[in-house]
């Protein structure tokens, strides 16, 4: 059992004591990954459902380990939340998003604009805003190319606390994103609250929305939501191509998900957009 959990990090082990050297492990071996660049970000696609265009990408996170192969961020960014690591990591991905964004300069990408995503553990980082500052000032980015998704909880739960952050983040010049919407939380009243620029449905609403009538009539509400508050929204989890007439029939702004594309390397996105090689839908 021991060489399997080594293998995948996979925490299935029964005892709590090898459970408890398993996330040490992990944690060791996160924050080498750090020192030896082993973390790379992958680009997704949004398309413009109006003009066919894109204009936006979301950065994911992948950890290119040295033996175990390229890692998903499902297996290492929840226990990088746990044990606070996702601060280091965060900072890098920031500064990584920022780069890409100085490279794309003057190629077929240049326009794009780069989101990322914060876990709330990072937004208790006092020194977050500096950094999201400083990497944009080293890289001579535009702070408005940069976008930061946010889940709602982030809104609900510590409020004081993040609003300072958020606001500072807002008056620094970047977007902001409420990401996975729809999920857990029923307040809205942050809606009201936090200068919000994007809100992003759920997958888990996409998926069946051609099937289910309840899944069809939360993603048109969500939708209208967005509308009226003056809120671009986007529909993540996009498949199939039903689902993408679906969501311009009901006007939803941008779609993201692997009918456009699966979440590639920067370098791969650019030839490909250079190359018109997305599916657009026209
Ligand atoms: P998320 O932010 O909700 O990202 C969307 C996830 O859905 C991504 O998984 C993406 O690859 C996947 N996806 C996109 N389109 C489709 C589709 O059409 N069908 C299906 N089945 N899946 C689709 P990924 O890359 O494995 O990321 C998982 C989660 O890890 C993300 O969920 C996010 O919460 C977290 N994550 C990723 N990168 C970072 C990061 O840099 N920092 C932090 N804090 N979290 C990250
Ligand atoms: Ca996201
Ligand atoms: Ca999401
Ligand atoms: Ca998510």
């Amino acid at each position: 059992a021991k060489d399997q959990g080594r293998n995948t990090y996979q925490f299935y082990t029964e005892g709590m004591q090898e459970k408890e050297m398993m996330r040490l492990e992990l944690d060791k071996d996160l924050s080498e990954a750090l020192a030896n660049d082993e973390f790379v970000l992958y680009y997704q696609p949004q398309l413009n459902l109006d003009t066919g265009e894109i204009n936006n990408v979301e950065a994911l996170i992948r950890w290119q380990h040295p033996t175990r192969g390229l890692l998903s961020p499902v297996e290492f960014i929840p226990l990088a939340e746990e044990s606070g690591r996702i601060t280091e990591i965060g900072r890098w991905v920031v500064l990584a998003a920022c780069r890409q964004l100085a490279r794309w300069k003057g190629t077929a990408c240049g326009h794009l604009r780069i989101a990322v995503n914060l876990s709330g553990r990072e937004l208790e980082d006092a020194t977050l805003v500096d950094h999201v500052r400083d990497a944009l000032t080293t890289e001579n980015i535009a702070p408005h190319m940069l976008e930061l998704e946010l889940t709602e909880e982030i809104f609900i739960q510590n409020i004081a606390q993040n609003r300072s952050q958020l606001s500072q983040l807002h008056q620094l010049g970047t977007r902001l994103a409420i990401d996975d919407f729809g999920v857990g939380y029923s307040s809205l009243g942050y809606l009201r609250d936090f200068p919000v620029d994007q809100l992003k449905i759920d997958r888990s609403f996409i998926t069946n929305v051609t099937e289910r009538h309840d899944d069809a009539v939360i993603t048109r509400a969500v939708i209208n939501l967005a509308h009226n508050l003056g809120i671009q929204v986007v529909a993540e989890g996009v498949e199939t191509e039903d689902q993408l007439h679906f969501l311009q029939a009901h006007r939803c702004n941008l779609a993201q998900g692997y009918l456009i594309s699966r979440p590639i390397p920067g370098a791969e996105l650019e030839k490909a957009i250079r190359e018109g090689a997305l599916f657009t839908g026209q």
